[in-house]
C-alpha cells in the first residue's frame, strides 16, 4: 500500500498551509526528513490502537493533554517534566474513579503547527502574516520572523525527538512510580486550599495502595506507565515526509507520533488532510465542532475507517458548554445506530474560548467543567460511553484560564500568560479538573 504524493495532496487545495517563499528550501527539508529515523514505531501505534479499541468498548478512559502549541524554547527538562507530572497525577485519580485503565496520550513531542482563523495579524496598525506555530514561523512580531521557514520542520523533528527521549526515560525510569505520583496528589490535597475538597478521594486511593502493599502486591505496572504522543497533523510536508512503510505489514504509518488528529478547520471530506490520514495506519482522531452534522460524521468514518477497525478512529467533540447538550445527542445517536466503532472524547477547551476585556484569549474553568458534564450526561442518557477528555494544560502555575478554586480573575491574566496560542489550564486547575471528572466517572 502506498500514499498519494505531496503534489497530489496539494492539488486538493489544502487549508491552513504555510506559503513558503523558497520551493528549493522546502524540497531540501522534505528530503532531509525522509531520511531521519522514526520517532515512534508502528508496533507502538498498533498497541495504542488496541488501547483505544478498549476505550470505544467502554473498558478504558482516555486522557489526552498538553500545550495548545509547543515551542522550541519550551523543550527543557523542567517544562517536559512538569507537564508529564500533572498528566500522571490526573491519570491516577481518573483510574481510581473509573476503575478502568486510563490511556495516557500527550499533546506533546510534535504539537508545533497551528491553524489560524486569520492569515494576518495586525498590531498598532502594522499587519504581518499570523504566527502558525514554531513549525512554520516565529512568534516575534517582526517581518523576518513571520516568514515561513521550512528548515523549522527539521527543527520540529529534532525537538520532538528530544522531548520524546525525555518522556520515555521518565515513564520507564522510576519517575512515574505510582506511590510517587500519589504522593504528589497527597501534597496537592494537603497543601492547597483547592485540593482540600478532594481529601476523601485521595484518602481512598491511599487506602487502596496501602492494602496492595500489605498483601505484597508489587506489579511492574506500579513502577512504569505507558505514555503516547500525539499532535494535529497539519503541515502536509512534515506529516508526509514522516510517513514510512512498516516492514512488518507493508502499510504506511506516520512515525512522527503514535496518534495524529485532523483539526476542526481541515476536516472537510475530499480535503488533503482527510485524504492523507485515510492512508496511514496509526490510530487517528477528528475534531468535530458544533456545525458537524451526523451525516458529516458518518462520511468521515466511512472515508477514514472503511473497515470499521476497532481503535482506529476517535471523534473529539468540541461544541462549547452552551451547545453540547443540544448538539451532541443527534451525532452520537446516529453514529451509534449505524454500528460505527468509534471512541468519543470531549475537548472542553476549543468551544469555550473568548477574549477578555484586557485582550487576552481566555477560557472559564466553569465552562470547561460544564462541557465535560454535558458530555457525560449526553452519553449516559444514550447508553454510550464517555470515552475521555482532551485538554490544553501545563504543569506550571500560569494565569491563562479564569476561575477554578483559585478564583483567577481577568485582571490576573497578565501575571503569567505564557501560551503562544490558546489559554491552558494551569497545574492546580488541571488537577481540579481531574478530581471533578473523577466524580462524574463514579456517578457514570
Ligand atoms: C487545537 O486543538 O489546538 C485546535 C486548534 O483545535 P480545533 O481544531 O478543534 O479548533
Ligand atoms: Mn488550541
Amino acid at each position: 500500500m502506498s500514499i498519494p504524493d505531496l503534489a497530489t495532496l496539494h492539488a486538493l487545495g489544502p487549508a491552513q498551509q504555510p506559503t513558503y517563499p523558497d520551493r528549493g528550501a522546502v524540497d531540501a527539508a522534505v528530503a532531509r526528513l525522509r531520511t531521519v529515523p522514526p520517532l515512534v514505531f508502528a508496533g507502538e501505534c498498533d498497541e495504542l490502537k488496541n488501547k483505544i479499541a478498549a476505550v470505544a468498548r467502554g473498558e478504558s478512559f482516555l486522557l489526552q493533554g498538553g500545550d495548545c502549541a509547543e515551542t522550541f524554547a519550551g523543550v527543557t527538562a523542567d517544562n517536559v517534566r512538569n507537564k508529564l507530572r500533572v498528566l500522571l497525577q490526573m491519570a491516577v485519580v481518573l483510574t481510581y474513579a473509573a476503575s478502568v485503565p486510563v490511556v495516557k496520550l500527550g499533546r506533546i513531542a510534535g504539537q508545533y503547527a497551528k491553524p489560524r482563523s486569520s492569515d494576518l495579524e495586525t498590531r498598532d496598525g502594522v499587519t504581518l502574516p499570523a504566527y502558525r506555530g514554531d513549525a512554520v514561523n516565529g512568534f516575534d512580531f517582526t517581518r523576518e520572523s513571520r516568514v515561513p521557514d521550512p528548515q523549522r520542520l527539521v527543527d520540529v523533528y529534532n525537538s520532538s525527538a528530544a522531548t520524546l527521549n525525555l518522556v520515555r526515560a521518565f515513564v520507564t525510569g522510576g519517575y512515574a512510580d505510582l506511590r510517587q505520583v500519589h504522593a504528589w496528589n497527597t501534597d496537592f490535597v494537603r497543601e492547597s486550599p483547592v485540593g482540600q475538597r478532594y481529601e476523601q478521594l485521595a484518602a481512598e486511593i491511599e487506602r487502596a495502595l496501602t492494602f496492595m502493599q500489605a498483601i505484597g502486591a508489587d506489579p511492574d505496572e506500579f513502577h512504569r506507565v505507558d505514555f503516547h504522543s500525539s499532535h494535529e497533523a497539519l503541515v502536509l510536508e512534515y506529516e508526509h515526509s514522516m510517513t514510512r512503510i512498516d516492514s512488518r505489514t507493508s502499510t504506511p504509518y506516520d512515525v512522527s507520533a503514535h496518534f495524529v488528529w485532523i483539526g476542526e478547520r481541515t476536516r472537510q471530506l475530499g480535503n488533503a488532510h482527510v485524504e492523507l490520514l485515510s492512508h496511514i495506519r496509526n490510530p487517528i482522531g477528528v475534531k468535530l465542532g458544533p456545525t458537524t452534522t451526523a451525516d458529516d460524521a458518518l462520511a468521515l468514518a466511512a472515508k477514514l475507517n472503511p473497515l470499521n477497525e476497532p481503535g482506529r478512529l476517535t471523534f473529539i467533540t468540541r461544541f462549547g458548554a452552551g451547545r453540547i447538550r443540544d448538539g451532541l445527542p443527534q451525532l452520537v445517536e446516529k453514529v451509534a445506530a449505524s454500528g460505527i466503532d468509534v471512541a468519543w472524547v470531549c475537548d472542553p477547551m476549543h468551544g469555550n474560548t473568548f477574549e477578555a476585556s484586557s485582550g487576552y484569549k481566555t477560557r472559564r474553568f466553569d465552562d470547561v467543567i460544564e462541557e465535560v458534564q454535558g458530555f457525560f450526561d449526553v452519553h449516559r442518557s444514550l447508553g454510550t460511553w464517555p470515552g475521555g477528555v482532551h485538554v490544553e494544560l501545563t504543569g506550571d502555575d500560569v494565569t491563562e484560564c479564569v476561575g477554578g478554586g483559585e478564583e483567577l480573575l481577568e485582571i490576573d491574566l497578565g501575571n503569567r500568560y505564557e501560551s503562544v496560542c490558546d489559554p491552558r489550564l494551569n497545574r492546580v486547575q488541571s488537577l481540579e479538573l481531574a478530581f471533578l471528572v473523577a466524580e462524574m466517572l463514579r456517578k457514570a
